[in-house]
């Protein structure tokens, strides 16, 4: 019996068990300061009614001996998937109903969607950028080759005529930068890789912040992705289904390599491999695209955005480098004073007794750089943003 040895490959995420020790400590030695953490990555405001009033009807269906319903279709209820091309339509995209994959949210697609490439095929990756994508190619024991983020390309790196891969990853609007990729930019890398014949697994799980109306919130608002992307979205940051689990994923009939459709592929692995998502999530999935559903969330998304805005003000008073906040629940900004990421950690909690993200807990360029999140409380981002201006970096 052999294990597979490329997880003995993993490096241990300590992040968040570090920060963990690190607020414990300090609040040990300050008992009576107050904390306010701006580094979680969960959002805080609950479901909307559209939501919760879906839920419950769904629950009162499956009690009953008429309306029960058990295993579904593998691949998503169609009153669902329906939904999803509709939404779709309202940004003049249109796909096909058999293109829409329901999953029980992207970081299980993300992972799982290897399954269908084999694992000779060179993957790239940005750096930094969520840890999933690297770690899942690990497990497989994929070659990974890192793109640079940095300051001079907004942490939104682009291919060049020597850049060679298989597969890669693009996130947009970015976990942890927050920055955006335009239409122009994503058309550079789809015309690299079906130049190549590579393909793009492209993340829009932060799709809904866009604000920009210029700024592409698919991939297939760019000509020929179809024949080149997959994209991965959710439900969790959107709608607030962290704990509820839903998300979709597109796997267009356009998209072919080696002879092979790739949509029959993750169809024939989805049925394989997993049973779907709960009726009663999938009927509340539903109410989100309705229009009260959308109106409601949308006010859920502008409380973040407006977070975001206050922290995106106080750094651009400060003078202080970032990317991120006006399209994004994230904010990325560069340690002040040349500080490790860890350093600044630091000097946040003991000056101002805030809670950031290390950028180094997402790729060795994140280091000396900082993540703060919107997805707090209005009160705690403004007492926060308060305690920053009172600060001498
Ligand atoms: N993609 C990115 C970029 C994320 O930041 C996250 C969650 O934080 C996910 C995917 C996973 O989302 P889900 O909750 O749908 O699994």
């Amino acid at each position: 019996m052999k294990i597979n040895s490329n997880y003995l490959k993993l490096k241990d995420s300590y992040l968040f068990s570090l920060i963990a020790k690190k607020v414990d400590e300090f609040r040990n030695q300050h008992p009576q300061k107050d904390i306010i953490r701006l580094g979680i990555g969960d959002v805080t405001l609950p479901l909307v009614p559209a939501v919760v009033d879906a839920m419950h009807r769904a629950v009162s269906e499956m009690g009953n001996a008429e309306t029960f319903k058990g295993y579904g279709e593998e691949q998503g209820y169609a009153f669902l998937r329906q939904a999803v091309c509709n939404y779709y339509a309202k940004k003049g995209i249109m796909i096909d109903i058999d293109e829409v994959f329901i999953s029980d949210g992207a970081k299980s697609d993300l992972g799982n969607i290897l399954d269908i490439f084999d694992t000779d095929n060179k993957v790239i990756i940005p750096d930094p950028v969520y840890p999933v994508y690297v770690d899942t190619n690990i497990m497989a024991g994929r070659e990974i080759i890192f793109i640079n983020g940095n300051v001079h390309n907004n942490f939104l790196p682009l291919p060049d005529e020597s850049l060679d891969g298989d597969i890669v990853y693009i996130c947009s609007p970015n976990n942890p930068t927050g920055a955006v990729y335009t239409r122009e930019q994503l058309k550079i890398w789809v015309d690299w890789a079906l130049e190549r014949q590579a393909v793009i697994l492209f993340d829009s799980a932060y799709e809904a912040f866009i604000q920009d109306n210029n700024l592409p919130t698919s991939i297939y608002q760019i000509p020929g992705a179809k024949s080149c992307a997959i994209e991965f979205c959710s439900l969790s940051k959107t709608a607030g289904f962290t704990g509820t689990r839903c998300g979709y994923t597109v796997v267009p009939f356009e998209l072919e390599r080696s002879n092979a459709s790739l949509n029959k592929l993750w169809l024939r692995r989805q049925t394989t491999k997993f049973n779907g998502v709960p009726y009663i999530v999938q009927r509340g999935a539903e109410a989100v695209f309705t229009e009260t559903g959308l109106k409601q969330i949308k006010d859920n998304i502008d409380y973040y955005i407006d977070n975001a805005g206050i922290i995106a003000d106080t750094l651009t008073e400060l003078g202080i480098w970032f990317t991120g906040g006006r399209n994004s629940p994230y904010i990325w900004l560069k340690c002040p004073n040349n500080m490790s990421s860890w350093e600044f950690f630091d000097f946040l909690l003991y000056n101002c007794k805030i809670v950031g993200t290390p950028g180094i807990g997402f790729g060795n360029k994140g280091e000396g750089f900082f993540r703060l999140t919107a997805f707090g409380k209005r009160q705690n981002v403004t007492e926060a943003m308060v305690r920053i201006r009172q600060t001498k970096f």
